[in-house]
């Protein structure tokens, strides 16, 4: 999957873009910060002092960087585990802040407080905490340099890779892997299908939507320049081996929005589901195409 560029600090327009499993590279300024800082930071939002730095907006870095080497701005910079954080998360996030990178799952307030207030969890990714540090371009501590390793660092970073992991829609990287799994023991395995493979982040594609149980994605070979397909999470192969058309309602909804977000709207756009070998259908997995963005041909057929 191709990686969107986004800037720190975050805008709502852009948290409302990001679904689990979107890879992102972050650019600007993002603040350190561990358990002991946390404490400080909640401490003082209690006392209602002033923080040392404006939380608005703000992405929170679980790091605790080691000291840099002779000609860097940082030792390695690898993310902690972001467990130790989720107690003190959701006040930090009521207080503004909208975005954190870390590493593992967050806990269930946590994660109502991303959808609540609209805020993104990231994990980092590329691991190795050496080169996350290439990333970093200057740093500052800012707050609590007692704390050592532990002091708030203002760090200016250019391309920082990570991916979304809790979004504001309830998406959860990590829940979304495990459904996966247990359908597929269930059902003895559809890992031979491709939808279902992107469903699982197995095969990267551009994820545009998710929910409890629909996907969309652009599709890879586009026949007009708005092109996205709307698939069921479950795999259903097809219209004709479908238990029930509901999911066939929920696609339709989930088109209809993409159509107004890819700005066709208005102009018109057409939705199409092949079946089976005559109706044109590649693969084996219910999808949605939502075709836009030109005069599309007469015929039907
Ligand atoms: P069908 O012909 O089955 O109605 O449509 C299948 C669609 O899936 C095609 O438009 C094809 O371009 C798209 N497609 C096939 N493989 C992939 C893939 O790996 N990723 C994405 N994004 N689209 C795919
Ligand atoms: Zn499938």
């Amino acid at each position: 999957m191709r990686s969107i560029n986004i800037s720190s600090p975050i805008d709502a327009a852009t948290i409302e873009k990001l679904t689990a499993g979107t890879k992102v590279l972050i650019s600007g300024v993002i603040y350190t910060a561990r358990d002991a800082s946390h404490q400080r930071l909640v401490k003082a939002l209690e006392k209602g002092e002033e923080l040392p730095f404006d939380l608005n907006g703000q992405t929170l870095y679980y790091v605790g960087p080691t000291p840099p080497r002779p000609g860097q701005v940082i030792g390695a910079a690898g993310p902690t585990t972001s467990g130790r954080m989720d107690a003190y998360s959701p006040r930090l996030i009521a207080a503004g802040l909208r975005a954190m990178i870390g590493k593992g799952g967050r806990s269930p307030a946590v994660k109502e407080a991303i959808k609540k207030y609209k805020a993104v969890y990231f994990a980092a990714v590329g691991g190795a905490g050496a080169l996350l540090a290439d990333t970093i371009k200057r740093v500052e501590v800012i707050a609590y340099p007692e704390l050592g390793t532990e002091a708030i660092r203002r760090l200016e970073v250019e391309d920082f890779p990570a991916i979304v992991v809790n979004d504001i829609y309830g998406g959860d990287v990590y829940e979304l892997g495990k459904a996966q799994y247990q359908r597929n023991k269930k059902e003895g395995g559809e890992m031979d299908c491709i939808f279902c493979q992107i469903v699982a982040g197995k095969i990267p594609s551009q994820i545009l939507y998710q929910d409890e149980e629909v996907v969309a994605f652009r599709d890879i070979e586009p026949q007009a320049p708005v092109h996205l397909l709307v698939i069921p999470k479950s795999h259903i192969p097809s219209l004709a081996q479908m238990a029930e058309s509901t999911i066939v309602a929920r696609m339709v909804d989930v088109a209809n929005r993409l159509a107004r977000e890819e700005g066709v709207f208005e102009s018109g756009y057409r939705l199409v589901i092949n079946c089976g070998l005559e109706g044109g259908q590649a693969v084996p997995h219910l999808h949605m195409h939502l075709l836009g963005g030109r005069r599309l041909a007469d015929q039907m057929g």
